[in-house]
């Protein structure tokens, strides 16, 4: 196997192993914030935040692994590749990197894209002291996305309904019906919560306590799923039209996207992570994208979203098909193949200077 792909894991256990490693190798500091759960066997689970730099830097790089659990075998590779390229060191002095691994802990060692509690942790970043938003797609379809079995019979009458669906509102409307975000059905997909996640309160102190002295953050939130394989997407969330949009053009050019522009392969979706940077450090400007990877056709995506909460709710972990299920769910946000891993990192390295680039000139 590749350098590369070495630094790449295969499990939450050993990934945070590597990473600690290497941030104490990397000469930087680092706190643990214990998520209350644990993992499937027995493991402890955290959100480790990394940093390097001056305490009171006024550039500050945040890299974030792991808002979608399974996800993190991604942002944990390239972010350990990062580290283990001496990145770290080479910061220009006004310049400071916090690196959170393990954002949503739980769903990274349960091989899960939601949380402890079914969430998605990034559609849960809403008001939730206002009404949520609405998504009457999802209402349409919640009963054929969560069969009470799950057989030939119920497949069948899934794919009849999902063909009527996305026959009416195109195959993007069902996407975006599927994955906007909904708050009507917890134990359905792409749920965003009714209140604050433990990932959401941990990390809006991690933003208060080590950006407040910041006055530009550059943060990149690795995400796998989208796109073709191996290629990174650099989508932008924040509104066209804010100062966060103009700066975020003119550090990643015209290859970023824009859900609301109808120029990604993601759908508009509500109550993401990055929203919780101007709020929590109202002082800085901010410049925040996800780095989506590309793996499989969304359709396999989707289903592989779809079994894995079935199985959680319904089914058995520890059955012949609880294991195929898994081992689809995993590979469908993290391919085995040390070829990815490469493309990963090299896409990574490339966008993580361009953010840099972009701290250094802002
Ligand atoms: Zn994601």
């Amino acid at each position: 196997m590749s350098a590369v792909a070495n630094h790449f894991s295969q499990s939450y256990a050993e990934a945070r192993e590597k990473f600690c490693a290497s941030v104490a190798e990397s000469g930087g500091g680092l706190r643990s914030l214990r998520n209350p759960t644990l993992g499937p066997d027995g493991e402890r689970l955290f959100m480790d935040v990394a940093r390097f730099g001056a305490d009171d830097a006024p550039r500050m790089l945040v890299l974030m692994a792991a808002t979608h659990g399974v996800e993190g075998y991604c942002g944990s590779g390239a972010m350990i590749n990062w580290l283990r390229a001496g990145r770290a060191a080479a910061l220009p002095s006004d310049t400071g990197a916090l690196l959170i691994h393990g954002v949503n802990p739980h769903g990274f060692a349960w091989i899960r894209r939601v949380n402890e509690d079914n969430v998605d942790v990034n559609r849960n970043f809403v008001d939730h002291g206002k009404a949520y938003p609405a998504n009457s797609g999802y209402v349409e379809l919640a009963d054929a996305l969560k069969p009470a079995t799950y057989d030939e019979a119920s497949l069948a009458e899934s794919r009849r309904v999902f063909a009527a669906f996305t026959q009416q509102h195109g195959a993007f409307g069902f996407q975006s019906a599927v994955s906007a975000g909904q708050y009507t059905h917890p134990q359905g997909l792409f749920f965003g919560g009714n209140k604050p996640t433990w990932t959401n309160r941990a990390i809006r102190r991690v933003i208060r306590e080590e950006l407040g002295h910041a006055r530009l953050i550059g943060c990149i939130d690795f995400h796998t799923g989208l796109g073709p394989f191996g290629h990174g997407e650099m989508i932008n969330v924040s509104p066209p039209g804010s100062a966060a949009f103009a700066r975020a053009k003119r550090w990643y050019g015209d290859e970023m996207t824009s859900p609301e522009q109808g120029s990604s392969t993601s759908a508009v979706v509500t109550g993401a992570v990055l929203d919780a940077f101007p709020q929590e450090a109202p002082d800085a400007a901010f410049c925040g994208i996800a780095l989506e990877y590309g793996t499989y056709p969304v359709d396999e995506v989707m289903e592989a979203v779809r079994r894995d909460n079935w199985l959680h709710i319904h089914g058995d972990l520890n059955s012949a098909q609880g294991r195929d299920f898994k081992a689809y769910m995993r590979e469908r946000f993290y391919p085995a193949d040390a070829k990815w891993a490469e493309m990963v990192w090299s896409r990574a390295d490339e966008v993580i200077g361009m953010a840099l680039s972009g701290l250094a000139t802002s």
